[in-house]
């Protein structure tokens, strides 16, 4: 299947990488050996499954164990799902290309309701039944996880079982039990699974009464409700120290690091609060040490502290401080996404950002004291303006709001003090006119989530939503303040899916039929679809949204996360009456139940407290200092050639030039950066090579610290390709001269060779030859050349001064000698498409790779020296090498350099 992608799949789709499973850090083991095998299913495009430290969790838990093999696949993005469905491709690893049916498990993570219509396509891709009912021996086990698996009703019908909570010690206990058994015993494995591992609901085995409302256990050695499981400690064995690390660009580029899970804040709407308690923290030392193997073999260029608020680790301080001081020594940024809106989470920032600051997020989450007290998010109007003050005068260029419309007993008065809170907030930004570049007010309407004290509560209808926003953005848009919400459809899809029953599987499926897919992607998202599907369940949108009654049975009661009911109708009696319930680490326990006190328990705070950690850390952010300056001035701008081989194939341009700048930091390379606030590495690089095409010759200047010698040039070769993703060699290195032309301006001619695979093209070597020479006897060959985008405009332009030379090589083969200059260039693919007559969209089944470049005189490190790798040779410059070319349509010029 491999082959089959490569050569007549992949060309065709956008973004081909998505599909290749070349990360770095990818594990391949032997097929026929394992005892288990898992793919595991991230139901969204692949730059947000990449994104999602919780995936590289679960593979490295899988995969650490020898005789299990846990493979990925992520949903094929509509074009792909168009190919695959025409050639009957089925849904594949992205390891070992085998399909999904192969697997003894195919696995899912559940992160979005919006996702929902992706499980079923890859499930159909897969060519496995959707409806668990309909599932035979010979059928892999369907499970799913994740936060979305706390309410599994509306997914009961698809999946033979869900695993509720964390994974790490309940997966290999499920592996043990389905490596011991096998395919034919299907039934008994799903008995084994929901009777001996605790935290596992198989569906089947759960009946929902006639008039509805919660299932309940069909015989009584099932756990009824199935318990959560929560690991009580985060050990750092099941942390990955050597993550996957992408070659192209997905969501959120940076090292990710889960420095404590669960958060005792209380936020009433917050439904990972309530999943994931009780708090618990990764040792200081731990993150330090996967932070620094992970930079080591990763490059990354950002390390993420990950957690649902960083701010209260109760060593926080220490642990930002040991992470930053790595990440200086490397010349990469600390980010904390999660922070609260307080002016100690601001000096924490400062303390950590020191490379890279980019906006600054608060989250005060409503706009008026008083909801706020009702949301359990006690914070003060004052502590919200001193908090902005503070991160202006630390010189952050922007501020981000994050609020919910829709809270339970929001009124006109509340929407009122959020516009007046945010013209307090853009009035501090402007007083800061250096920095100040406005605020961005970012607005989500809220919707009732299980296990959450707000349960209970009813949802907006879209025109309620449609009214307050549209108030919102007429009080407060323009004047320093932008307003952006989400899209209301996605917040609809949400509110029909979360709080459903098993009736609701009817509607995923009927929208699935209808087209639904990537619901969560504006421009993919076909409400009509869903529309149509409610209609024909019988379902409305009224009830979907509706507020439960408080003795209701609520369908998502089969699971539970240690909190009962009458708990969460406590809270919610607290959050009516605007009473708020502390934060239990550092004040009382308000006994929820999740804690047992023995190995369940809440780390502790200091008892300073989160108030009495500012000064130290503050003082730091209104100085911070700059690891670049401390870099000796001397630098230089090394010149290195690289090859970009088959398996970094469908990288583009812009993900090549990524990977080569992780490569430098895994190497060593002591980049030197930009000033500002977002320091960038200094670099530069030559005319983009096109997705889908090799090259045996490509060019790029790094500036790098310090001297450069023959022997340093050497070992930064040396280091260079030790740290290598496959397809990746360096070649040569040299010092550029002070005055040196860039490589824009140096490239100026390139020579490719073409293959042309044989069906759909069967081209003729006598074809191709008489093409090519009539090409070159023309003087001038016209081309249309498409714009780019909807909307582009056309233009028509002549190839001909581009071509030195065109040849066929043999029946499918044509070499090409181009030109580049300052007034143009011409693509091979064009040239073939003039002189061979190829369709258009089967050009990019061609073959393109660059067998060589040479640089114009003056573009080469004549000045200094060249290194090439491998056999340790110091090249002095030499002008023959580095000769001009000669005109396109006369003698095809000098040799090639290198
Ligand atoms: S049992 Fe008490 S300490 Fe534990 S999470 Fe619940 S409220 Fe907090």
């Amino acid at each position: 299947m491999g082959s089959l992608l490569e050569r007549e799949v992949l060309p065709l789709v956008a973004k081909p990488h998505r599909y290749v499973g070349h990360e770095l850090g990818v594990v391949r083991k032997p097929w026929d050996a394992a005892e288990a095998r898992v793919l595991l299913c991230f139901p969204d495009v692949y730059e947000v499954g990449m994104s999602h430290v919780g995936t590289q969790v679960l593979y490295h838990v899988v995969n650490r164990r020898p005789a299990w093999v846990m493979e990925r696949a992520y949903a094929p993005w509509p074009d792909m799902e168009r190919l695959m469905r025409e050639r009957g491709i089925p849904l594949f690893s992205l390891e070992s290309k085998r399909p999904a049916r192969e697997f003894d498990v195919i696995g899912f993570t559940l992160q979005s309701e919006l996702t929902y219509t992706n499980v079923l396509t890859m499930l159909d891709l897969a060519a496995v039944p959707l409806r668990a009912s309909d599932r035979g021996p010979g059928d892999p086990l369907v499970l799913g996880g994740g936060p979305c698996a706390s309410n599994p009703e509306p997914l009961a019908a698809f999946f033979d079982a869900f695993l509720i909570g964390d994974a790490e010690d309940a997966l290999p206990e499920m592996l043990e039990i389905i490596a011991a058994g096998k395919r034919g015993q299907r039934e008994r494995l799903l008995w084994r699974l929901a009777t001996e591992i605790a935290g596992v609901y198989v569906p089947g085995l759960y009946r929902v009464p006639p008039d509805g409302g919660t299932a309940g256990p069909i015989d009584q050695r099932l756990p009824f409700p199935v318990l959560a499981r929560t690991v009580p400690v985060l050990r750092p064995e099941d942390h990955p120290h050597r993550m996957l690390v992408p070659m192209t660009e997905v969501a959120h580029e940076r090292l990710p690091i889960e420095v404590q899970r669960g958060c005792v804040r209380g936020c009433r709407f917050c439904q990972a609060g309530y999943l994931y308690r009780p708090v618990r923290e990764r040792e200081v030392a731990d993150c330090v040490a996967i932070a620094e193997e992970g930079l080591r073999h990763g490059g990354n260029e950002e390390i993420s502290l990950l957690s649902l608020s960083t701010a209260d680790h109760s060593e926080v301080e220490a642990l930002v401080d040991g992470v930053s001081r790595l990440a200086e020594r490397r010349g990469v940024a600390v980010a904390l996404p999660s922070l609260r809106a307080d002016a100690f989470s601001v000096g924490l920032a400062a303390a950590a950002s020191r490379v890279r600051r980019t906006g600054f997020t608060f989250a005060p989450e409503a706009g008026s004291e008083r909801l706020r007290r009702v949301i359990n998010k006690g914070l003060s109007e004052a502590e919200i303006l001193l908090a902005v003050e503070r991160a202006m005068d630390a010189g952050w260029p922007s501020v981000k709001l994050y609020v919910m419309v829709g809270h339970p007993t929001e009124c006109q008065a509340d929407l009122e003090e959020l516009a007046s809170l945010v013209e307090r907030i853009r009035d501090v930004v402007k007083r800061h006119p250096g920095t100040g570049r406005g605020v961005v007010l970012s607005i989500s309407p809220f919707v009732p989530r299980p296990h959450t004290p707000f349960q209970f509560e009813r949802q907006d209808s879209l025109e309620e939503t449609r009214a307050k926003l549209r108030w919102i953005k007429q009080r407060v848009s323009g004047r320093g303040v932008q307003v952006k919400y989400h899209d209301l459809d996605g917040t609809a899809i949400e509110g029909l899916v979360s709080r459903g029953g098993r009736e609701t599987a009817d509607l995923i499926e009927g929208a699935w039929r209808r087209g639904a897919r990537f619901d969560g992607w504006t421009e993919q998202l076909r409400m009509d679809a869903w529309r149509d599907a409610l209609e024909a369940t019988r379902g409305s949108q009224d009830d979907a949204f509706r507020a439960r009654e408080e003795a209701e049975a609520l369908p998502w009661e089969v699971v539970s996360y240690g909190i009962d009911r009458a708990w969460f109708l406590r809270e919610r009696r607290r959050a009516y009456a605007g009473v708020p319930t502390d934060e239990c680490r550092i004040h009382r326990c308000s006994a929820c139940g999740v804690c047992d006190f023995e190995v369940l328990r809440n780390v502790l705070a200091e008892e300073q407290g989160v108030g009495g950690r500012v000064e130290g850390v503050g003082s730091e952010a209104t100085t911070p200092s700059h690891p670049h300056t401390l870099q000796p001035p001397a630098a230089a701008t090394v010149r290195l050639r690289y090859t970009k081989d088959a398996p970094l194939r469908f990288l583009s341009h812009l993900d090549v030039l990524r990977e080569l700048l992780r490569t430098a930091r895994r190497g060593g390379a002591p980049l030197v950066y930009s000033e500002g606030f977002a320091p960038r590495p200094r670099l530069g690089a030559g005319p983009s090579l096109a997705t889908g095409w090799t090259s045996a010759s490509e060019w790029l200047d790094l500036e790098l610290a310090g001297e450069w010698d023959a022997g340093r040039l050497a070992a930064l070769l040396e280091g260079l390709n030790r740290h290598a993703a496959p397809g990746l060699r360096f070649l040569a290195a040299g010092v550029l001269p002070e005055r040196c032309l860039s490589l824009t301006a140096a490239v100026e001619r390139s020579t490719y060779r073409a293959t042309f695979p044989e069906p759909p093209f069967e081209p003729a070597f006598a074809e191709l030859d008489a093409g090519c020479r009539a090409f070159l006897a023309r003087d001038v060959v016209r081309y249309e050349r498409v714009g780019r985008g909807r909307g582009g405009q056309s233009r028509t332009v002549d190839l001909r001064p581009f071509v030195y030379d065109l040849a066929a090589t043999d029946g499918c083969t044509v070499a090409l000698e181009l030109r580049t200059a300052s007034d143009g260039s011409a693509k091979p693919t064009e040239i073939l498409e003039a002189a061979c007559g190829v369709p258009r969209h089967l050009v990019p089944l061609i073959q393109i790779h660059k067998t060589d470049t040479r640089l114009a005189d003056g573009g080469s490190p004549l000045a200094a020296c060249l290194v090439t790798a491998g056999d340790d040779t110091v090249e002095t410059g030499n002008s023959d090498q580095w000769q001009p070319a000669g005109d396109p349509r006369g003698d095809s010029g000098g040799r090639h350099p290198c």
